[in-house]
């Protein structure tokens, strides 16, 4: 089975649908929490992942929009850009939203947005986050999403190494665990600001990362009409 992993979507329409263009065809999409936040068109983000029939998780900027979650300890843009949003979602895609799980396993993967031992708010940076991670899922591996940079953190004898997206292709996984992830679909922080996503083969098992452009400006526009932060306007043209 072909599956099409996305993460922190960012209510980044246009982005997603780059990033499903460029992964089809897929059999199943499965995506890892902050659908909404930061972005202009959360609504129309969820139609898009219910019409395709996404399996996933919540985020922490899903959890605040809905009021699951203080907005305490978010900056005061991605505050704003929460509230925003939570007055402007219709009810359906509030309940949508409130219906999603913290953790889900799909075949042979735990998906989570942030860390299998703290599912909304870890960042998962470093082997040693990773490593201290191993005992808190079942299954051989997981995906994560949350800190927007592509990687996958795989055992290597006690050690946990880093291995980064790579121009040869797939990276194979075997018997070693892995936590990995796709990078972001709607806010990409690694300084490229092409789209990201990653396709699964659960026959192969293989994972390869995907970049895509995708109409930057026609994004930034919309969330200039709707009046957000001037700040995470300019970011998505530097991809950071
Ligand atoms: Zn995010």
């Amino acid at each position: 089975m072909r599956v099409a992993v996305v993460s922190d979507i960012h209510a980044n329409l246009a982005a997603l649908d780059a990033v499903l263009d460029a992964l089809a065809p897929y059999d199943e999409v499965w995506q890892l929490g902050d659908i909404v936040g930061y972005g202009p068109q959360p609504d129309e983000v969820v139609a898009r992942l219910r019409e395709i029939g996404a399996t996933g998780v919540r985020g922490n900027h899903d959890a605040a929009a809905i009021g699951a979650l203080s907005t305490e300890a978010f900056n005061d843009d991605a505050r704003a850009a929460i509230e925003w949003t939570a007055d402007h979602i219709t009810d359906e895609t509030r309940a949508w939203l409130t219906g999603l799980e913290t953790v889900v396993t799909a075949g042979e993967f735990t998906l989570v947005h942030g860390s299998p031992r703290d599912p909304v708010w870890e960042y998962m940076v470093s082997g040693s986050v990773a490593r201290s991670n191993l005992s808190h899922f079942e299954t051989p591996w997981c995906l994560v999403g949350h800190t927007h940079i592509a990687v996958a953190f795989r055992q290597a004898g006690s050690r946990v190494e880093a291995i980064s997206p790579s121009e040869r292709g797939p990276l194979k996984l075997d018997e070693r665990r892995a936590i990995i992830n796709p990078g972001s679909v709607g806010q990409p922080r690694d300084g490229d600001p092409r789209a990201g996503g990653m396709l699964l083969d659960t026959e192969l098992n293989t994972v390869e990362w995907h970049r895509v452009g995708y109409p930057v400006e026609v994004v930034q526009g919309l969330m200039e009409e709707r009046g957000l932060p001037a700040r995470l306007i300019e970011r998505l043209a530097f991809g950071w």
